[in-house]
């Protein structure tokens, strides 16, 4: 049976190319990048030359570029950092409601824990912020808005540009978490008026342990680890120059392949979505169509069946995917994002979200939209809800 890693959004697979690019800095070139000696000096180049080539692609420049371990320490840095060194000026900030629990969580913690004022954006049906909202909503003692870059659940890609010239002409930074944008849709922190950016290598066919945060030049997040003032003093902790080698080097293979690579994700995710939804009944999209959506996402509805045993019997089949409700985690809540776009509880349990990846073939999706319309018939013959709904006249 082919199998089909449709769970990209989650993680990827090291790029072989990538995995050779950081041998040598596990193996022969270990020196520490602080270390003044000969090992030392080549880790320092070989890590300022990835802190360019990645500052570069997001129009940033290198200084401006801080090493973290992963995109939720970013995140943490990001608005713990500034939200706390303007504390004096004021104690008010705001997120969105369908942050990553990176952004959210963070921003409940400075609510719950440090007597900051949070105001949390709705989104609309499709998952977009309102630029008028952030407006509306800033304060003069707002410090901060973060609104992520697109959402990892149902792919929306926020209207970041025309919010980052609302936060600018307000005074008040901005921050956004572009885990799930960076080498899939086009990134210049200039143009978009951003001040603070995360991202992070795992998403984008470098290793796990390694992220990045954007810092504008002039700004000065409060260390969430003190140490021994690496990276400018804003990230402490011995640089995982492998790592950080290996993410240039995804970068770098993302840039040189962009267009070629979206083109082919928006193929395919067309491809599953118009035959998911014209192949089976009481199936709907989550998030928006077309432009605006990440191209190597679908998320869909299955109406009467539960997430977590559409996930295992597809599994079954072949095929990794993800599940809207948090269930399979140990968690019963349905997800924050599915509820905020306006879906009921039950709604919310029965979706599924693909995401594409370097690897998904055209016949891996062909397989999966004859394949998902057999599960989900399968799902529903057993499924309380079905019968439930064919009693009301339903379906
Ligand atoms: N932000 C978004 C939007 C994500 O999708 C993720 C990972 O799923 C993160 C932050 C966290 O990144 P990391 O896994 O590198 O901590």
């Amino acid at each position: 049976m082919d199998f089909a890693y449709f769970d990209n959004a989650a993680t990827t697979r090291v790029d072989p190319r990538v995995a050779e690019a950081m041998l040598p800095f596990l193996t022969e070139r270990y020196g520490n990048a602080s270390e003044p000696h000969s090992m030392g000096v080549d880790a320092r180049e070989a890590l300022e030359a990835a802190r360019s080539a990645i500052a570069g692609f997001i129009g940033a420049r290198p200084e401006e570029l801080v090493f973290t371990g992963c995109g939720t320490e970013s995140d943490n840095l990001a608005i713990k950092g500034m939200a706390r060194r303007l504390k004096k000026k004021g104690r008010h900030i705001i997120v969105s409601m369908v942050e990553h629990p990176a952004v959210f969580e963070t921003a409940k913690h400075l609510e719950r824990e440090e007597g900051f004022d949070v105001t949390y954006l709705p989104v609309d049906r499709e998952g977009f912020v309102s630029p008028a909202a952030v407006d509306e909503a800033i304060r003069k003692d707002t410090t901060l808005v973060s609104v992520m870059h697109a959402n990892n659940e149902i792919g929306t890609i926020e209207p970041v540009a025309e919010i980052g010239a609302i936060c600018r002409e307000r005074g008040v930074l901005f921050h956004t978490d572009a885990v799930q944008t960076l080498c899939k849709v086009p990134i210049d922190v200039e143009a978009m008026g951003i001040d603070l950016l995360a991202g992070s290598a795992h998403k984008v066919y470098g290793p796990k342990g390694v992220g990045l945060l954007y810092v504008r030049k002039g700004l000065h997040p409060e260390p969430v680890l003190h140490g021994g003032g690496h990276e400018g003093g804003v990230r402490s902790g011995t640089e995982n120059v492998a790592g950080i080698v290996g993410f240039a080097r995804a970068v770098e293979l993302a840039r040189d392949s962009f267009e070629e690579e979206t083109a082919r994700y928006r193929h395919l995710r067309d491809r599953l979505i118009d035959g998911v939804l014209t192949g089976i009944p009481h199936t709907f999209l989550n998030g928006p169509r077309g432009d605006r959506r990440l191209p190597h996402n679908a998320h869909f509805g299955v109406r009467y069946i539960e997430g977590e045993s559409l996930l295992l019997r597809l599994d079954a089949e072949g095929f990794e995917v993800s599940t809207g409700s948090a269930c399979s985690s140990g968690d019963l809540e349905p997800s924050r994002t599915l509820l905020a776009i306006g879906l009921r509880h039950e709604e919310a349990h029965g979706s599924v979200r693909v995401t594409l990846g370097r690897w998904s073939t055209e016949a891996q999706a062909e397989r999966f939209v004859e394949v998902l319309p057999k599960v989900v018939g399968q799902l529903r013959a057993m499924s309380p809800l079905y019968s439930e709904a064919k009693a009301r006249g339903e379906v």
